[in-house]
């Protein structure tokens, strides 16, 4: 009896085996506007400002694949960041309107500073209602990825990397023993964030950089490109004209992306009406990376040079690298989500009363560090205690993409590199919500900006449980295919 279930069990497995992959995949792109009106505020600094001006419109950029059994979308937007309630809509509209399970749609933001706030009128405020521009986004991703849907075809998948280690540099330096100034609770850290660049005080990173471009590659039959996704390493690049909406360095990649690989075909693809190209950039994992060469500072440019040049750069080779990649018409797709428990992180009591004597003292100025964190100090102190937060993993064939719902550390992105058990895996940070940064245990001991409490909001050791989780979802996965 036992035997002849097995048997069953072992010939509905192989039949299932069978049926996966087996259709041609399916893929399609669209982008979707998420621009706001001029005057509401950008976030990213200390001190939210009025925009006055779009220098380049803010897009959700959305990829769709489909095996012929499960379809995935891939949504990237031009965006500080995302409050979970804007991921969470965004994937009801899209399961009623396209069908598309809500674990199987990762939403990410890019991090440009220069857009205004999805993350809610009062960003530190865990709990919220939509506002009228996070329900405006909610709408244009699930269009986003409604219209990719429509402009799907039978496609090809390629998977490839390139290192551009030039762009970025670990932002957290060790620094000669008393140059380290004082932080907003009025101690000393062992290092810091953004030291003056060129400084003969600095003494070596705190970390490493993750120099590799993951590219995933997508064409038409015909070998027409329909999309490539992209994710790096790098914060953001910065340097806009003064209170200007841009998606940074990101939309500039893209648009330059598009020339490259289509500046050939166009009269063709006009012929035919195809769809646009759309190139997707997302973060990777970048909480302590940025663009400031401290050792060898650089002179300074006009607004948009560095983004533009940093742009280009990455925009070419990863065209150069597209050459030499294997494409496949049959890949298996599958997704993985979970939402774990974490403690938010709680001020002690010392922390508590320097928050509340800091407050009672009064504010100084706009750019008051200790008032601003003593706040954010309160705030936290009501948080309830628990939270749940939104991970994800996407197979797509040979490659995992893992996400989490913070800045992530680059090392954590490494980490979830070298253990993954499926060959091509790769991190975007910023998914599904904004639960602050995310320093291993390692970094809270040397303190800095994003170890501090009201930057960093979760359990100390948030990144050890949650690269396990990741992990553990990947093993599932790499299972299932
Ligand atoms: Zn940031």
């Amino acid at each position: 009896m036992m035997k002849a279930l097995f048997a069953i069990a072992c010939s509905l497995t192989l039949l299932a085996c069978a049926a996966q992959g087996a259709e041609p995949l399916k893929a399609g792109a669209a982008t979707a506007n998420i621009t706001p009106s001029l005057g509401n505020e950008i976030i990213g600094g200390f001190v939210p400002f009025p925009s006055q001006h779009i220098h380049d419109e803010l897009q959700a950029r959305c990829l769709v694949l489909d095996d012929g059994q499960t379809k995935i979308a891939l949504v990237v937007c031009d965006l500080l960041g995302i409050h979970r309630i804007v991921s969470e809509e965004a994937r009801k509209l899209i399961e009623a309107q396209s069908g598309i399970a809500p674990g199987n749609v990762m939403i990410s933001a890019t991090h440009t500073h220069s857009a205004s706030s999805a993350l809610g009128k009062r960003r530190w405020e865990y709990e919220q209602k939509a506002d009228e521009y996070q329900l405006f986004v909610a709408r244009r991703i699930a269009d986003g990825v409604a219209c990719a849907i429509n402009n799907s075809r039978p496609a090809e998948i390629a998977f490839g990397s390139v290192d551009v280690p030039e762009h970025v540099f670990n932002r957290r330096w060790h620094m000669r023993l008393g140059t380290v100034p004082p932080n907003p609770f009025g101690e000393t850290d062992i290092v810091k964030m953004n030291p003056p660049a060129g400084s003969p005080n600095l003494t070596e990173p705190a970390g490493p950089i993750d120099p590799t471009v993951s590219i995933l590659s997508v064409r038409d039959k015909e070998g027409r490109p329909i999309s490539v996704f992209t994710a790096y390493s790098l914060h953001y690049v910065g340097g806009v004209g003064r209170a200007h909406i841009s998606a940074d360095y990101y939309g500039m990649y893209c648009e330059r992306l598009e020339e490259l690989l289509t500046a050939k075909t166009k009269a063709e693809r006009e012929a035919l009406d195809l769809p646009a190209f759309v190139a997707i950039m997302a973060n990777g994992t970048s909480g302590d990376i940025n663009n400031i060469d401290f050792r060898n500072p650089r002179k300074g440019k006009q607004p948009y040079e560095q983004m533009r040049y940093v742009a280009h750069d990455v925009a070419e080779k990863v065209h150069g690298a597209l050459g030499s990649l294997e494409y496949k018409e049959q890949v298996t797709l599958a997704a993985s989500y979970r939402e774990p428990t974490l403690n938010w992180r709680k001020p002690t009591e010392k922390r508590l009363q320097w928050a509340k004597d800091t407050l009672a003292a009064g504010r100084k100025n706009e750019r008051d560090m200790a008032y601003i964190y003593a706040e954010r100090v309160m705030h936290q102190a009501n948080y309830p205690e628990t939270t749940t937060v939104p991970l994800q993993v996407l197979r797509i064939g040979e490659v995992a993409i893992g996400t989490m719902p913070c800045e992530v550390f680059a090392e954590i992105g490494l980490e979830y590199r070298r253990r993954s058990p499926i060959k091509s895996a790769f991190m975007v940070e910023l998914a599904h919500g904004y639960f602050g940064y995310l320093p291993t245990p390692r970094h809270h001991k040397l303190g800095g900006y994003e170890t501090w409490l009201g930057t960093n909001r979760v359990q100390e050791d948030a990144s050890v449980v949650l690269t396990d989780h990741l992990l553990e979802m990947l093993k599932e996965l790499a299972k299932s295919g």
